[in-house]
């Protein structure tokens, strides 16, 4: 999960606001430094969660260092890029029934994740393009619909008679159709390419656990804790579309991957269901090579394949406003990609 800047201003606050217990750590490796600033106790010790990063390091050949801050005890698990801050839960989990605390594990698929999408941010190789520039357009491009609406907003408030209002309003209607339609192609953009971190950000802690339901089974547990199931009936499809072991039968790929379909239980442009449909073939394709004696490149070299993929879909920033990416197209494309760089390994 990214949050969006109102989010990660909060979890700053949240951050200077608590009481903190430092563990400074001088020596940049992962992380620069490891905070807990839970008022829970870690499962893990300090030098449990030392020798946990350190371990890490291992599949990380390729990668340059994050060097992320981490903030332990937070619940709500978030990589914040503005801060270069990855915020973690790490006493979260235990049984419904008994109380019991479960092991460590669902709270380190989730740090994991996190550090994937730290992982992806700050080793991202196209200068100018990626996540900030495309937050940087659709910035703009809302604030031209914006502006569009409110014009029309005055002249419909006017107080003159409506037949003197129609030009007027044909010829917004005129002006705002181009922003408008830019703004959809570039949400399109931003869940693909949102979903593109996603799917890389699960891999990190399936391959790492050799479990290819743990980032599914972590977050139907997180669901359950923070009670959004009753509310929200598009949680079960995303937390269902996060494992790497599900087959997915034709109706419901085909529900999952048109963007028009009246489907009440998918979470609209959720990123986390954009790759669900290759996931098993994906887990295929990159589990012999994790357990191969390559282990320590299998994910730069996945991060390559899928960076160098989103390159190609958006060249440039003019291109996050086309109109012509398939989604199902995409998904075999990229599958393709990852079975042909993962072959020989394994
Ligand atoms: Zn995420």
């Amino acid at each position: 999960m990214i949050p969006s800047f109102g989010a990660s201003f909060s979890a700053l606050l949240l951050v200077f606001g608590m009481a903190s217990t430092a563990f400074a750590d001088p020596c940049a490796r992962l992380y620069s430094q490891i905070l807990l600033v839970g008022e829970r106790p870690p499962k893990l010790t300090d030098a449990q969660y030392r020798a946990y990063l350190d371990g890490m390091r291992r599949d990380l050949e390729g990668f340059k260092s994050p060097d992320f801050g981490l903030y332990l005890g937070i619940d709500d698990p978030a990589y914040v890029p503005q801060a270069n801050s990855v915020y973690a839960p790490s006493n979260l989990f235990r049984s419904a029934t008994s109380g019991k605390e479960h092991p460590a594990n669902y709270e380190l698929a989730l740090l994991d994740h996190e550090i994937g999408h730290a992982l992806y941010e700050t080793n991202f190789p196209h200068r100018g393009l990626g996540r900030d520039a495309l937050a940087q357009r659709i910035h703009v491009t809302e604030r031209k619909v914006l502006a569009i609406e409110a014009e029309l907003n005055e002249v419909l408030r006017a107080s003159v008679p409506d037949s003197m209002k129609l030009s007027s309003i044909l010829e917004l209607q005129r002006r705002g159709a181009e922003p408008f339609r830019e703004l959809q192609a570039l949400r399109k953009a931003e869940w693909l390419t949102d979903g593109l971190r996603e799917l890389f950000s699960d891999l990190v802690p399936a391959l790492r656990q050799g479990d290819p339901q743990v980032i599914e089974k972590s977050s139907r547990a997180y669901a359950w804790l923070a009670r959004v199931h009753q509310s929200n009936p598009g949680i079960r499809t995303e937390y269902r579309s996060r494992g790497f072991n599900r087959d997915w039968d034709a109706d419901s790929l085909r529900k999952l991957l048109n963007p028009n379909e009246k489907n009440p239980a998918k979470p609209a442009g959720d990123p986390h269901v954009y790759f669900a449909p290759i996931r098993r073939a994906l887990w295929q394709a990159l589990e012999p090579a994790f357990n191969s004696p390559d282990r320590g490149r299998v994910l730069s070299r996945l991060y390559k394949v899928i960076t160098d993929y989103e390159r190609e879909l958006f060249p440039d920033v003019a291109s996050y406003s086309r109109q012509d990416i398939d989604i199902g197209r995409v998904n075999l494309e990229l599958l393709k990609r990852v079975q042909a760089e993962f072959k020989n390994l394994g």
